[in-house]
Protein backbone atom coordinates (compact mmCIF):
# COMPACT_ATOMS: atom_id res chain seq x y z
CA UNK A 1 0.00 0.00 0.00
CA UNK A 2 1.38 3.06 -1.01
CA UNK A 3 1.05 6.29 1.24
CA UNK A 4 0.04 9.67 0.04
CA UNK A 5 2.44 11.96 1.11
CA UNK A 6 1.12 15.60 2.49
CA UNK A 7 0.45 18.19 0.33
CA UNK A 8 3.17 20.64 1.05
CA UNK A 9 2.13 23.95 1.79
CA UNK A 10 3.04 26.90 -0.69
CA UNK A 11 7.08 28.22 0.40
CA UNK A 12 6.76 30.98 2.04
CA UNK A 13 9.31 33.81 0.95
CA UNK A 14 12.33 35.07 2.92
CA UNK A 15 10.11 38.39 3.77
CA UNK A 16 7.34 35.97 5.36
CA UNK A 17 9.25 33.87 7.63
CA UNK A 18 11.40 36.95 8.59
CA UNK A 19 7.92 39.11 10.27
CA UNK A 20 8.12 37.56 13.56
CA UNK A 21 11.84 38.80 14.45
CA UNK A 22 11.01 42.13 12.77
CA UNK A 23 8.14 42.64 14.43
CA UNK A 24 9.83 42.19 18.06
CA UNK A 25 12.79 44.46 17.04
CA UNK A 26 12.79 48.20 16.89
CA UNK A 27 15.61 48.61 14.31
CA UNK A 28 16.16 52.42 14.84
CA UNK A 29 17.49 51.31 18.61
CA UNK A 30 19.33 47.67 18.07
CA UNK A 31 22.09 47.36 15.47
CA UNK A 32 20.78 43.95 14.54
CA UNK A 33 20.03 43.36 10.86
CA UNK A 34 16.72 43.94 9.74
CA UNK A 35 17.89 40.99 7.26
CA UNK A 36 17.56 42.05 3.10
CA UNK A 37 17.11 39.82 0.07
CA UNK A 38 20.55 37.36 -0.53
CA UNK A 39 21.71 35.87 -3.48
CA UNK A 40 21.56 31.72 -2.96
CA UNK A 41 24.74 30.90 -1.64
CA UNK A 42 25.98 26.96 -2.83
CA UNK A 43 27.09 25.94 0.76
CA UNK A 44 24.36 27.00 3.62
CA UNK A 45 25.74 28.60 6.73
CA UNK A 46 25.88 27.78 10.05
CA UNK A 47 26.71 30.07 13.22
CA UNK A 48 26.15 29.57 17.16
CA UNK A 49 26.26 33.13 18.70
CA UNK A 50 26.97 32.87 22.44
CA UNK A 51 24.01 35.40 24.25
CA UNK A 52 24.05 37.08 27.63
CA UNK A 53 20.71 38.20 27.37
CA UNK A 54 18.44 37.29 30.68
CA UNK A 55 19.90 33.97 30.92
CA UNK A 56 23.01 32.85 29.31
CA UNK A 57 22.43 30.38 26.25
CA UNK A 58 23.92 29.45 23.04
CA UNK A 59 22.12 30.33 19.59
CA UNK A 60 22.20 27.72 16.70
CA UNK A 61 21.63 28.88 13.36
CA UNK A 62 21.24 26.72 10.19
CA UNK A 63 20.31 27.82 6.89
CA UNK A 64 17.58 26.48 5.50
CA UNK A 65 15.49 28.64 1.91
CA UNK A 66 16.79 32.19 2.59
CA UNK A 67 16.52 32.10 6.41
CA UNK A 68 18.77 30.82 9.51
CA UNK A 69 16.69 28.14 11.71
CA UNK A 70 17.21 29.44 15.24
CA UNK A 71 17.90 26.97 18.51
CA UNK A 72 18.52 28.61 21.85
CA UNK A 73 20.56 26.07 23.22
CA UNK A 74 20.48 26.83 27.39
CA UNK A 75 23.87 24.60 27.63
CA UNK A 76 25.37 25.11 24.87
CA UNK A 77 26.27 21.86 22.19
CA UNK A 78 28.08 19.14 23.65
CA UNK A 79 30.62 17.08 21.74
CA UNK A 80 29.98 14.00 24.31
CA UNK A 81 26.96 11.77 22.41
CA UNK A 82 25.75 10.65 25.36
CA UNK A 83 24.98 14.46 26.36
CA UNK A 84 21.43 15.33 24.96
CA UNK A 85 20.93 19.37 24.57
CA UNK A 86 17.85 20.82 24.96
CA UNK A 87 17.16 23.76 22.26
CA UNK A 88 14.18 25.60 22.10
CA UNK A 89 13.58 26.71 18.40
CA UNK A 90 13.12 30.70 18.15
CA UNK A 91 11.70 33.00 15.36
CA UNK A 92 14.32 32.24 12.03
CA UNK A 93 16.60 34.91 11.80
CA UNK A 94 17.85 37.06 8.35
CA UNK A 95 21.06 35.73 7.21
CA UNK A 96 22.78 38.81 7.53
CA UNK A 97 22.30 38.38 11.38
CA UNK A 98 25.10 35.45 11.33
CA UNK A 99 27.51 38.67 11.74
CA UNK A 100 26.05 40.28 13.87
CA UNK A 101 28.53 40.35 17.64
CA UNK A 102 27.70 43.44 19.90
CA UNK A 103 25.83 44.99 22.31
CA UNK A 104 21.84 44.38 22.16
CA UNK A 105 20.78 47.27 24.06
CA UNK A 106 18.61 47.21 27.49
CA UNK A 107 15.16 46.92 27.89
CA UNK A 108 15.19 45.85 23.51
CA UNK A 109 14.27 41.94 22.74
CA UNK A 110 16.88 40.32 23.50
CA UNK A 111 18.89 42.74 25.49
CA UNK A 112 22.93 41.54 26.24
CA UNK A 113 26.01 40.59 24.45
CA UNK A 114 26.00 38.80 21.53
CA UNK A 115 29.33 36.77 19.96
CA UNK A 116 29.83 34.86 17.39
CA UNK A 117 30.89 31.48 18.85
CA UNK A 118 31.45 29.30 16.21
CA UNK A 119 30.78 29.66 12.48
CA UNK A 120 30.95 27.67 9.38
CA UNK A 121 28.68 25.88 6.77
CA UNK A 122 26.64 23.09 6.90
CA UNK A 123 25.08 20.07 4.98
CA UNK A 124 22.35 17.80 4.65
CA UNK A 125 23.69 14.32 7.31
CA UNK A 126 21.00 11.90 6.58
CA UNK A 127 21.74 8.38 4.15
CA UNK A 128 18.30 8.92 2.19
CA UNK A 129 18.55 9.22 -1.38
CA UNK A 130 17.41 12.58 -1.74
CA UNK A 131 18.62 15.57 -2.89
CA UNK A 132 20.02 17.15 -0.31
CA UNK A 133 18.42 20.57 0.77
CA UNK A 134 14.94 18.13 0.03
CA UNK A 135 16.53 15.87 2.66
CA UNK A 136 17.21 18.99 5.31
CA UNK A 137 13.15 19.91 4.61
CA UNK A 138 12.33 16.62 5.24
CA UNK A 139 14.10 16.10 8.23
CA UNK A 140 13.32 19.34 9.69
CA UNK A 141 9.60 19.11 9.54
CA UNK A 142 10.01 15.14 10.55
CA UNK A 143 11.38 16.51 14.00
CA UNK A 144 14.48 14.51 12.63
CA UNK A 145 17.12 16.79 11.41
CA UNK A 146 20.29 15.25 10.41
CA UNK A 147 23.19 17.51 9.46
CA UNK A 148 27.15 17.60 8.94
CA UNK A 149 29.01 20.41 10.57
CA UNK A 150 31.76 22.19 9.33
CA UNK A 151 33.09 24.87 11.52
CA UNK A 152 35.98 26.03 13.33
CA UNK A 153 35.27 24.84 16.57
CA UNK A 154 32.15 22.12 15.83
CA UNK A 155 32.32 19.47 12.98
CA UNK A 156 31.26 16.28 12.51
CA UNK A 157 27.62 14.61 12.59
CA UNK A 158 24.92 15.96 14.59
CA UNK A 159 21.16 15.72 14.93
CA UNK A 160 18.12 17.87 16.52
CA UNK A 161 15.27 15.61 17.48
CA UNK A 162 12.06 17.36 17.62
CA UNK A 163 10.23 16.28 20.95
CA UNK A 164 7.75 18.41 21.53
CA UNK A 165 5.52 20.11 19.10
CA UNK A 166 4.58 23.06 21.19
CA UNK A 167 2.10 24.90 19.82
CA UNK A 168 1.73 27.59 20.68
CA UNK A 169 4.55 27.93 22.49
CA UNK A 170 7.40 27.13 20.51
CA UNK A 171 8.95 23.36 19.51
CA UNK A 172 11.60 21.80 21.91
CA UNK A 173 14.08 20.04 20.38
CA UNK A 174 17.10 17.83 21.71
CA UNK A 175 20.65 18.68 20.26
CA UNK A 176 22.75 15.43 20.08
CA UNK A 177 26.42 14.55 18.96
CA UNK A 178 26.67 11.54 16.74
CA UNK A 179 29.23 9.08 17.08
CA UNK A 180 32.24 10.43 14.73
CA UNK A 181 35.99 11.39 14.90
CA UNK A 182 34.49 14.70 16.32
CA UNK A 183 32.57 13.45 18.94
CA UNK A 184 34.69 14.11 22.66
CA UNK A 185 32.53 11.80 25.64
CA UNK A 186 33.32 13.71 28.70
CA UNK A 187 34.54 17.08 26.93
CA UNK A 188 33.11 20.57 27.63
CA UNK A 189 33.90 22.61 24.41
CA UNK A 190 31.41 25.54 25.69
CA UNK A 191 34.20 25.95 28.61
CA UNK A 192 36.96 25.56 26.26
CA UNK A 193 36.49 28.01 23.99
CA UNK A 194 35.28 31.74 25.75
CA UNK A 195 36.18 33.89 22.83
CA UNK A 196 34.92 35.19 19.85
CA UNK A 197 35.14 32.89 16.61
CA UNK A 198 35.58 36.31 14.61
CA UNK A 199 37.09 39.21 16.57
CA UNK A 200 38.61 37.09 19.84
CA UNK A 201 37.37 38.99 21.99
CA UNK A 202 35.88 37.65 25.60
CA UNK A 203 31.97 38.40 26.38
CA UNK A 204 33.21 41.40 28.70
CA UNK A 205 35.49 42.69 26.00
CA UNK A 206 32.44 42.92 23.47
CA UNK A 207 30.45 44.52 26.11
CA UNK A 208 32.81 47.46 26.93
CA UNK A 209 33.06 47.97 23.00
CA UNK A 210 37.16 46.63 22.67
CA UNK A 211 38.38 46.84 18.91
CA UNK A 212 38.45 43.29 17.59
CA UNK A 213 42.03 41.14 18.05
CA UNK A 214 41.76 39.60 14.45
CA UNK A 215 44.89 40.38 12.13
CA UNK A 216 42.25 41.47 9.61
CA UNK A 217 41.11 44.58 11.63
CA UNK A 218 45.17 45.29 12.56
CA UNK A 219 46.56 46.21 15.64
CA UNK A 220 45.93 45.27 19.42
MN1 LIG B 1 19.43 34.51 21.84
Amino acid sequence: MKEEPPKPAPPLTASQRLAEYRRKRDFTRTAEPRGGPRKAARKLAYVIQKHAASHLHYDLRLELDGVMKSWAVPKGPSLDPAVKRLAMEVEDHPIDYNTFEGTIPKGEYGGGTVMVWDRGTYRYGGVDDVDPVEGLRRGYTKGDFKFELDGKRLTGSWVLVRTRRGEPKRAQWLLIKHRDAAAEPGSEVVEEYQTSVATGRTMDEIAAGRKPRTRKAGRS
